[in-house]
């Protein structure tokens, strides 16, 4: 074992005895761990900084009581957290996830790789998340609206447009954003658009910030492939989940010549060989809020595949690229086996984490491209960190000019990977990229900053 490893093994357990129960966060730290080695030996400096021990302790975490009134008049109670893990290169920025699964590891897992995710936009933001283990599904507008303002009753303490954007992740799209936004205004008695992004178009928010994960993990994906000879053009697609990433990743798949044959959402999946009717899936899934077996319902071409993901479509059918858009560890070992049966060449998150390390390491040995969440998503970010440059400026857009934007920060991002990949000696290995480009860029900004 060399001297580095040895540094690193060590922070690693010093990490998991400081933070015991959060499984998810261990797994983040190590994928990003496991490229580190060769960064120490070049840089000494890093370890000597004590940037490892430093980087995996969030600069403050902030747990919170939300009471709130259910349509019946029962209070109920949940948890809020926002962890402000790392503000090196700016003020915090990172989405909030409202799910009945949220607990303090699942945010400073997603914090984590908010930090270095941040850093590959090249943008000034600092890397958080937040979120509480409210379960939005079946409440009404009104429960909702008040869940939110009272989550942003005490949120607004701890927030401001130079201190820490929140925006949207699962379960908090344009009218939890909406409601969360307006409590604030009413609190701080300003309006600060800058505050949160994911804002509706007619009152601060970004044009193309909706689209901007979805259509970002594509433009990576077909980067990934153009450097690797290939293209989208005529690819066989999977995509799992149908909300938001997942959504606007096959509108441009489809621009872009591929062909998406499925999609899920946690109650199971569709296979439609004729592609996913997108107009269908918006109806299904945004209008009426309901299944994904209802897409089946309303299109003769397409079958539901009830309580199984959307890998299994890869049972019986052709596959050349699969996302994972839905959620964490969603696409496992026996998937990966299924998926290069199936013929897969690439792999990209769409979602964070979604897929295990097991399942990574046997795509990896396979020879098969594989994007990391923390590169592939960035786009959605990096349109928020846009989003508040229109703010700061009071202008807004057009979405020409702003897809624009996103879709050179997304080719500087891929260049960024595998350029990095390349320089360490491990080309077309866009985990090592990212995890390696993302963390020098913050820890130098760290040295720079003192011990603080
Ligand atoms: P949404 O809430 O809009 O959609 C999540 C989708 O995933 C839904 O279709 C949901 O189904 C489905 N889903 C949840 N759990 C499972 C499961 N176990 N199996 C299959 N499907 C499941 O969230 P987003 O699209 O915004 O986020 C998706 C992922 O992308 C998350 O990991 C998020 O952190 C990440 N991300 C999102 C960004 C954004 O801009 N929104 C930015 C960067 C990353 P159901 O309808 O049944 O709940």
């Amino acid at each position: 074992m060399s001297p580095s490893s040895k540094r690193i093994a060590a922070v690693y357990d010093q990490v998991l005895a400081r933070n015991p129960g959060e499984a998810e966060f261990h797994q983040a730290v190590k994928e990003v761990f496991d490229s580190l080695d060769r960064v120490l030996t070049r840089f000494p400096e890093y370890a000597e900084e004590s940037i490892l021990e430093r980087i995996c302790e969030p600069e403050r975490q902030i747990i919170f009581r939300v009471p709130w009134t259910d349509d019946h008049g029962r209070v109920r109670i949940n948890r809020g957290f926002r962890v402000q893990f790392n503000s090196a290169l700016g003020p915090y920025k990172g989405g909030l996830r409202f799910d009945p699964s949220v607990m303090l590891g699942t945010v400073k897992f997603l914090g984590f790789e908010q930090i270095f995710k941040n850093a590959l936009t090249g943008l000034p933001i600092g890397g958080g998340k937040g979120g509480s283990d409210f379960d939005p599904k079946g409440r009404s507008d009104g429960e909702i609206m008040r869940f939110c303002q009272s989550f942003m009753t005490e949120a607004y303490r701890h927030i401001g447009s130079s201190v820490d954007v929140p925006a949207g992740d699962i379960g908090v799209g344009a009218r939890e954003i909406g409601y969360l936004f307006g409590q604030y205004k009413r609190i701080a008695n300003r309006y600060e658009a800058g505050v949160i992004t994911g804002k509706g178009t007619s009152w601060g928010g970004s044009l193309v910030r909706t689209e901007a994960t979805g259509y970002g993990a594509v433009f990576f994906t077909e980067h990934m492939l153009k450097a690797n000879g290939r293209g989208l053009d005529g690819a066989r697609v999977l995509v799992s989940g149908s909300g938001n990433v997942a959504f606007y990743a096959i509108e441009k798949i489809h621009a872009l010549g591929g062909l998406v044959i499925g999609a899920s959402d946690s109650s199971g999946a569709v296979h439609d060989p004729q592609g996913i009717d997108l107009d269908v899936l918006r109806e299904v899934k945004q209008v009426q809020r309901a299944r994904i077996s209802e897409y089946a319902q309303q299109r003769d071409s397409a079958e539901f595949i009830g309580g199984r993901s959307v890998w299994s479509v890869a049972e019986k059918h052709r596959v050349d690229v699969a996302m994972p858009c839905a959620t964490q560890n969603e696409l496992d070992d026996d998937d990966a086996k299924l998926l290069l049966k199936a013929g897969v060449s690439a792999v990209v998150e769409g979602a964070n984490m979604p897929t295990t390390p097991a399942a990574i390491d046997r795509l990896r040995d396979a020879g098969t491209l594989f994007g990391p969440g923390k590169a592939a998503n960035a786009g959605g970010v990096a349109t928020s960190a846009l989003e508040m440059q229109q703010n700061s400026i009071r202008d807004s857009w057009s979405f020409e000019y702003t897809e624009a934007r996103l879709a050179e920060i997304m080719e500087n991002i891929h260049a960024r990977c595998a350029g990095t990949a390349e320089d360490y000696g491990v080309p077309r290995d866009y985990v090592a990229g990212a995890n390696i480009a993302g963390f020098t860029q913050v820890a130098d900004a760290m040295i720079a900053q003192g011990v603080i």
